[in-house]
């Protein structure tokens, strides 16, 4: 399994409906320690390949969840301005408005379905997880100045090849 890096087409297509959640259970135990070896908080599908609706989320040090087919169905009105940072965007790091405090709905990787209210990390990375189901980068919520100052930087690393993992 590898990570897949910024640019990269299924960063940007929406991803498809898991049709049986118990079935990305290996996958989404795979990817639970690509995050973790990485360092990150969150890890999505398309992030490493997948064009699917799930993703993993490891806000709280032991104790991982998956969100399959997540849908948030409530959300506060009041934001919060934060810096973000994604594991497919490499040395980057963009403040972003997120929602306080939403409700999602998912399923987890025994197929059971749940509802959680998350607020503060949680409630901004489950957000941002989400964006990457749809095609959404953190980048994509930031001004258009600043962003074409990233991706032209990024894309100039990787017309040299080098790569999160190549770099010190
Ligand atoms: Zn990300």
């Amino acid at each position: 399994m590898e990570l897949v890096l910024y640019p990269a087409g299924v960063l940007e297509r929406r991803a498809a409906l898991v049709p049986d959640p118990s079935t990305v259970a290996p996958v989404a135990h795979e990817m639970v320690r690509l995050m973790r070896a990485q360092n990150g908080i969150g890890l999505a599908a398309p992030q490493v390949g997948l064009s699917m609706r799930f993703f993993v989320l490891g806000v709280d040090r032991d104790r991982e969840r998956v969100f399959v087919n997540p849908r948030i169905v409530r959300k506060s009105r009041r934001t919060i301005r934060s810096e973000e940072s994604c594991l497919s965007l490499p040395d980057v790091t963009v403040e972003v408005p997120r929602a306080a405090v939403i409700d999602v709905r998912a399923w987890d990787e025994h197929g059971e379905p749940f509802e959680m209210r998350a607020r503060g990390l949680s409630a901004r990375a489950i957000q941002h997880e989400l964006d990457h189901l749809n095609g959404v980068l953190c980048i994509d919520r930031i001004d258009t100045k600043r962003r074409e100052r990233i991706t032209r930087r990024l894309e100039a690393l990787d017309r040299d090849g080098i790569t999160a993992r190549s770099a010190p």
